[in-house]
């Protein structure tokens, strides 16, 4: 930064014009190619860029993989909150199938045409202003700036941030490398790429703008409010109650919003608003539809989010769940849920694979599911973890040897 820009963007246009107040800045016409003039660097975030909950820090084991029997560890309670990095697609699944079955079962009950759906994109101008506050208060602005161009309703995720020159670079590097399918877009290569938030931030760049999937028989641009830029992207595939293509196409939508949406990190904004005709003082899935016909609509939507295109076509309810790879390096080998460890520990060819020392941690891990399984080891390091099994494994070894099998204690 120079001496003459001692802020960050504000003091682009006071040489002409003389001082100039927030109120001011929000006269500026738009110039969609001027980045935002935030302040909100760190107040704003992404999913997963949040603190990791205390509760989620005790680890088990969950997992061991069929080539070396290395053990996986994951937290004994996962959060399901937006913030944990670890977590955060707990939520961002849950968010999700909520979105689709609210969506859903509105689209349901409207007639004909009323059950058209629009992905619409709201940004307004760039260079205000932008705190945390203006960037939240500008939500409910935004419900009335799709109303105008014909909204009558629907679902807003706020988005703070789009990719940077930085980013976007990247993300042309690792495709035309053939290192990243395009298809899996930017942001969750960007998300790979970055460690942590100071990293992120080199690919992102603050740019406020709200996303919609809202109701609307028509779109009126001739009816967008001066200073913003209202652009419909796509109609959303038709809805039928029983057919998960507009299921899906609702929670692929929603799934890719909600995945680099704005989080404030020290507050208690919601993520996911509805407004207009689908907000809840307007429509209540429980008391305009049948039960019958609000459980299939959250059935579809949960089936939407967390099963592949793939399970409509063969029965849905019988695909094998798809196995994990192996973490530890160049391992290679795929992790198998413990609770199979018992049959495994029985097959001479795997047993033959094993070192000494990973067969006395997976003799600990079968100790601990004895005991019972559910208290996490007393540590939550995975190297303190995995040296805890390998200790009461060569125990349980050891008593085995001289004949005091079962007399391990587990915990003092
Ligand atoms: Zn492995
Ligand atoms: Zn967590």
């Amino acid at each position: 930064m120079s001496a003459t820009d001692p802020l960050p963007g504000i003091t682009r246009d006071l040489s002409a014009e003389g001082p100039k107040t927030p109120i001011d800045w929000d006269e500026l016409q738009p110039e969609p190619q001027m980045p935002a003039r935030a302040y909100y660097s760190d107040a704003l975030k992404l999913p997963g860029f949040g603190e990791q909950p205390h509760r989620c820090i005790p680890r088990k084991p969950v997992g061991f993989c069929d080539a070396h029997g290395h053990v996986t560890l994951a937290s004994a309670s996962p959060c399901e909150t937006r913030s944990c990095p670890e977590h955060w697609r707990l939520w961002q699944r849950k968010a999700a199938v909520n979105v689709v079955a609210r969506l859903a079962a509105f689209r349901y009950v409207q007639e004909n045409a009323g059950k058209r759906m629009l992905h619409v994109v709201d940004a307004p101008d760039p260079r205000r202003h932008w705190t945390v506050d203006a960037f939240w208060d500008e939500r409910s602005r935004s419900y009335d700036a799709v109303r105008d161009v014909g909204g009558r309703g629907g679902v807003v995720v706020p988005h703070a941030y789009r990719t940077s020159e930085d980013g976007d670079w990247l993300f042309e590097q690792a495709v035309s490398r053939g290192d990243w399918e395009k298809e899996r877009g930017r942001w969750s290569l960007l998300r790979d790429a970055a460690d942590d938030w100071d990293e992120m931030q080199q690919f992102v760049e603050p740019s406020p703008h709200y996303h919609h999937l809202v109701a609307a028989e028509n779109f009126d641009p001739a009816e967008i409010p001066a200073g913003r830029v209202v652009k419909n992207i796509r109609s959303l595939e038709r809805f039928k109650i029983r057919d998960m293509t507009g299921y899906r196409d609702m929670a692929r939508s929603a799934m890719y919003l909600l995945s680099h949406s704005a989080l404030e990190p020290s507050g208690n904004r919601q993520t996911v608003t509805y407004w207009g005709d689908v907000h809840p003082n307007c429509f209540s899935p429980e008391e305009e539809l049948t039960t019958a016909e609000w459980d299939r609509i959250q059935r579809n939507a949960e089936r939407a989010v967390t099963t592949q295109p793939s399970d409509d076509i063969h029965d849905a309810g019988s695909s094998e769940p798809e196995l994990l790879d192996c973490q530890h390096e160049e391992c290679g080998g795929q992790v198998i849920p413990i609770w199979d460890l018992g049959e495994w520990l029985e097959n001479g060819e795997f047993v033959g694979r094993l070192g000494r020392r990973q067969k006395q941690i997976l003799k600990g891990v079968m100790i601990w599911l004895e005991e019972g399984g559910d208290r996490p080891p007393p540590s939550s390091r995975e190297p303190m973890i995995r040296e805890w099994l390998a200790t009461i494994g060569r125990e349980r070894e050891f008593s085995d040897q001289i004949g005091l099998g079962g007399f391990t204690e587990l915990w003092p």
